[in-house]
């Protein structure tokens, strides 16, 4: 029996949830990542053209989209507490000597838990369904944040099976290291303000108004506390495995612990360990483990008297500062770099430390030769803390900040508001110039294979390129004879510049390098104004117009803009044929391009439902046939075209147009 639409789209959602849980929970995927980007696609496309069955819940809905203005404050129904810290074995023994005086017992089992370093949430479910999400806030009302808090896709929206109605679950936002790393790297690459530390940047997220962006990053919840007046179990380790069982995330590294000795030998083991994790944690939290135990300690004004934290010792080392060195990025802003004398930090050699800025080196007053101190976080490279004034050696050399750009010798300046030097030169600085083009290949930019940094360097060098409109005027045989190049790849690299043309007009706008246009602010005009020539323009009140667009980025784009070298690079790209235009924007376009003629549409498209591309069609003058036959003029084929229409338009010498080919026609 065929399957109906709907049973489609229901089997879809729950292969696509079991598919979430292995990957984002379980961390073991048992498909591949293409595989399951089509599974999402298929019931993004079904669910779009059968709106009837829509569920807040599928997985389709975690890429977020929903904006809230103001969030809306709840009250929580359990007070959320913080917790009192302890910093050593003494601690921890007259912790425990207060519970058995309170308790009257000496028979206490504990669970120990890492400490996640995050921002704290507090989940709401009811009949297994994810209903709300909101922020400690003052531990007794919070900002509700479930729209940002659905695109975290280790959260489930539904559980797997219910053990209890309704009840709510307490669990830390982090960002895991790697996925800060990667941003970070991108907001260098993008000219902007790197995040400072993961835990800011995992609270912060839950704050944004635009629920599209906080899909975006690469967050995830850990678990730690089941709250509920009749809880199935009687000990807290048991409501953390009952909550692993119903598709939560809780961390392997949790244990139970027959005395405060154990309980030792778990904080030595992971003060050990921790620097192995894939995300920040700060010390232990002890809990005493039976919940009837818990109920009679009960709670003081501010955290529950059974539990309580265990602080790590920051992980710090002190070395010798031997120069500083100033690296010039590419939109010129210089940041100066501590060298140091090698120590070994965290499992790993630092040999480099950030000083930030000239206020930073200021504020901290070291000298070249001083001994100082260097912590590593969960930033990208560790950082310089302070200095050991005791071990100053009485040569120590005061830092003079440069003057000039280390690399064109351009004077430096500083706009009012910056915490960084700039070189002004962006068209004579050799770093900067080949940073911009360097950017402008990048995957999230123009993503053209077969071209590295190197190359770029080398092309430049030659005097074969001196701005990015450059690379689509290069040959194969110009590339040809440079260093590690061959005919094949320069033969790839001329195809991968060639082919950039059809990347969409919102990577575009990233790629052009505009100081503070990320790829989420590029995301953002490209979607507001439409096309280059929107962009060019609007003025500062339509650009603060945007959603999220303040004057800081809106100056960026008028002083880019405003000088005429850009805008000769840019109506270079036009003539090349980079997209200028977002697709959107040709998909509503209206012309008598196609008066006259004859189109079929078959497979599936990406910009269109199939009825959108009809309405496209005929408001361009074209009239559409349900059949190919001798008349048909053109076939546009999406994914998916059925073979016996495609091997019939071969068969009368019909042209077939790609989704990407029809759109390019509309944008001319
Ligand atoms: P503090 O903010 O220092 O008072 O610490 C209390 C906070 O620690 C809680 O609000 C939680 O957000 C956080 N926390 C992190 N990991 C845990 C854990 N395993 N158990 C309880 N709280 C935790």
């Amino acid at each position: 029996m065929p399957e109906t639409i709907k049973q489609q789209i229901l089997a879809l959602r729950q292969a696509l949830r079991t598919y979430n849980y292995e990957y984002y929970v379980l961390d073991d995927s048992s498909i591949s990542d293409h595989v399951f980007d089509q599974k999402m696609a298929e019931l993004a496309r079904l669910e779009q053209d059968n709106p009837q069955y829509f569920d807040p819940h599928s997985p389709t809905q975690r890429v977020g989209g929903e904006v809230t203005k103001h969030f809306k404050n709840l009250k929580h129904r359990y007070r959320m507490y913080s917790l009192d810290n302890s910093y050593s074995r003494e601690d921890l023994l007259d912790w425990e000597k207060r519970l058995q005086k309170l308790l009257g017992t000496d028979r206490i089992e504990y669970t120990c838990e890492l400490k996640y370093d995050g921002a704290s949430i507090n989940l709401r479910y009811e009949n297994g369904v994810l209903q709300t999400a909101v922020t400690r806030g003052d531990g007794f009302q919070g900002d509700e944040v479930t729209a940002n808090i659905k695109t975290i896709r280790s959260i489930p929206l539904l559980l797997k099976k219910s053990m209890l109605d309704t009840f709510e679950i307490r669990g830390e936002v982090i960002l895991p290291l790697d996925g800060f790393k990667n941003m970070n790297t991108a907001r260098l690459a993008a000219g902007e303000q790197p995040f400072k530390n993961p835990r800011n940047t995992a609270s912060g997220s839950l704050k944004l108004q635009d629920s599209a962006v906080v899909a975006q990053r690469p967050l995830d919840c850990l678990l730690y506390h089941v709250v509920s007046d009749d809880l199935p179990v009687s000990t807290h380790y048991e409501t953390l495995e009952m909550a692993r069982t119903l598709g939560f995330k809780v961390p392997k590294a949790i244990e139970r612990c027959a005395s405060i000795e154990a309980v030792m030998q778990f904080i030595e083991t992971w003060d050990q360990q921790r620097h192995q994790l894939p995300y920040e944690t700060d010390g232990v939290v002890v809990k005493v483990n039976s919940l009837s135990q818990q109920d009679e300690l009960g709670h003081t004004s501010k955290a529950p008297r059974w539990a309580i934290a265990y602080k790590f010792k920051a992980v710090q080392q002190s070395t010798v500062l031997r120069e500083i060195s100033y690296q010039v990025g590419r939109t010129g802003a210089i940041t100066p770099v501590a060298n140091l004398a090698p120590v070994s930090l965290a499992g790993t050699v630092v040999k480099r430390a950030s000083l930030h800025n000239a206020d930073q080196i200021e504020k901290l007053s070291v000298r070249l030769g001083d001994t100082v101190y260097v912590e590593k976080g969960g930033d990208i490279i560790p950082k310089v803390l302070g200095v050991d004034l005791s071990k100053r050696p009485v040569d120590a050399v005061p830092v003079q900040y440069i003057n000039h750009c280390p690399d064109c010798g351009t004077t430096l300046v500083r706009k009012e508001g910056d915490a960084k030097h700039y070189c002004p030169d962006s068209y004579g600085c050799p770093t900067q110039i080949k940073g911009r083009i360097q950017h402008f290949i990048s995957r999230k930019a123009m993503d053209i294979d077969g071209l590295g940094a190197e190359t770029v360097e080398l092309l430049f060098s030659e005097g074969l390129i001196c701005n990015y409109a450059d690379l689509y005027t290069l040959t194969a045989s110009q590339l040809e004879p440079l260093e590690r190049m061959a005919a094949k790849s320069a033969q790839n690299a001329v195809t991968g510049i060639k082919q950039s043309i059809e990347i969409p007009f919102e990577k575009v706008l990233f790629a052009l390098g505009i100081r503070f246009v990320g790829e989420t602010v590029a995301r953002k005009l490209a979607k507001h104004f439409r096309s280059i020539d929107g962009l060019m323009k609007a003025d500062m009140d339509a650009l603060l117009a945007v959603d999220e667009i303040g004057e800081r980025i809106a100056n960026s784009v008028l002083e880019f803009f405003g000088d005429l070298r850009n805008i000769q690079l840019v109506n270079r790209l036009r003539q090349y044929g980079v997209q200028l235009m977002s697709n959107e924007s040709a998909s509503l376009a209206v012309s008598n391009l196609l008066q006259g003629k004859k189109l079929v549409v078959s497979g599936v498209f990406t910009s269109f439902t199939r009825t959108e591309l009809k309405k496209s069609i005929e408001a361009n003058g074209g009239v559409v046939a349900g059949s190919i036959s001798a008349k048909t003029d053109f076939v546009i084929a999406g994914d998916q075209m059925g073979p016996s229409k495609r091997a019939k338009a071969v068969q009368l010498g019909i042209p077939i147009l790609s989704e990407a080919d029809y759109l390019g026609m509309l944008k001319k």
